[in-house]
């Protein structure tokens, strides 16, 4: 049953539509695949709204607010309503599927959770991700200097495109 499900939720987030149009059909695939394995492990279902949560968050490069995610989502003709979304969001992030970066003005987006860190620009918020294992010495440094369990290094300063204005 739960199946089921799973199949409706990608075609409506990024499947094929009803005139045929392809949209992002590998990336729903994908989306569906890492949402039922991420989903599994951590005990929680595959529902339709979080795979279509997740498949947006897989096809975009880079982070997007709930905002973003909902726009995206409705012009690959998902429904979900934007609360909707924001729970789900919620829920992923919850889970450790999704991580959040807070921005500008504390609107905070969000991206499929992975081996990488973050710089913000302070004048834009725009987010540029920095490859994990780069960082690998500066985050056992992080966690040794403040017993957190610090997972996500943040880096604050000014984009190119800032750094020209
Ligand atoms: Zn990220
Ligand atoms: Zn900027």
């Amino acid at each position: 049953m739960d199946g089921a499900t799973v199949v409706d939720g990608a075609a409506a987030a990024g499947g094929v539509t009803a005139d045929g149009e392809r949209l992002a059909g590998t990336d729903a695939a994908f989306a569906v695949q890492r949402c039922r394995e991420k989903l599994r492990e951590h005990g929680a279902r595959c529902t339709a709204p979080r795979i279509q949560v997740m498949g947006v968050l897989a096809d975009h490069v880079g982070h997007l607010t709930v905002g973003e995610i909902h726009q995206l989502l409705v012009e690959a003709g998902g429904r979900l309503n934007i609360s909707t979304v924001y729970r789900t969001v919620e829920k992923l992030t919850g889970l450790g599927i999704v991580h959040a970066v807070p921005g500008r003005g504390g609107e905070a987006s969000y991206g499929l959770a992975g081996d990488h860190h973050h710089a913000v620009c302070s004048r834009c918020g725009a987010i540029e991700e920095i490859p994990g294992p780069q960082l690998a010495r500066i985050l056992a440094a992080a966690v040794k200097a403040t017993a957190y369990r610090v997972e996500s290094l943040i880096f604050s300063g000014l984009c190119p495109t800032c750094r020209l204005v």
